[in-house]
């Protein structure tokens, strides 16, 4: 009982700390090199503390869309709760036998920001939580 009425305290506690706040885009290469070692692979733009984004090329709108779409999925499922279904997703992909890369393009928060990075309009009329919409 006092375990939940504890986690139901922060759940809100994080709410207000979070939720109402704008991206903050960042150009920094020194994080995403680190992160690219981590992953592997290159990595352009990152979802690093909410909220900040972290680009390689501020003028790279089709990256930093791809970021917003993250961003926008973060303010439906609360940034925590996001971290920790994009692992969840990911150990799903590994236990279903993919390799890192197939893994990694199969959580269906990248399946969505993938698919819509190139649409402009994306961002205003995106429905909240249509990330669902491209779960396996
Ligand atoms: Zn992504």
């Amino acid at each position: 009982m006092k375990f939940i009425i504890t986690f139901n305290f922060l759940i809100l506690l994080m709410f207000y700390l979070f939720y109402p706040l704008k991206p903050i885009i960042v150009q920094n290469d020194l994080i995403l090199d680190s992160t690219s070692v981590i992953m592997g692979g290159k990595i352009n733009g990152l979802e690093f503390f909410y909220p900040f984004t972290i680009v390689r090329d501020l003028n790279d709108e089709t990256v930093i869309r791809h970021e917003l779409i993250h961003f926008k999925q973060m303010q439906d499922s609360l940034p925590i709760a996001y971290h920790l279904l994009y692992l969840k997703y990911y150990i799903n992909n590994r236990m279903a036998g993919m390799d890192h890369n197939w893994a990694y393009l199969n959580i269906c928060f990248e399946l969505e920001a993938y698919a819509k990075e190139n649409d402009k309009d994306y961002l205003h009329n995106r429905i909240p939580f249509s990330h669902f919409l491209y779960l396996r």
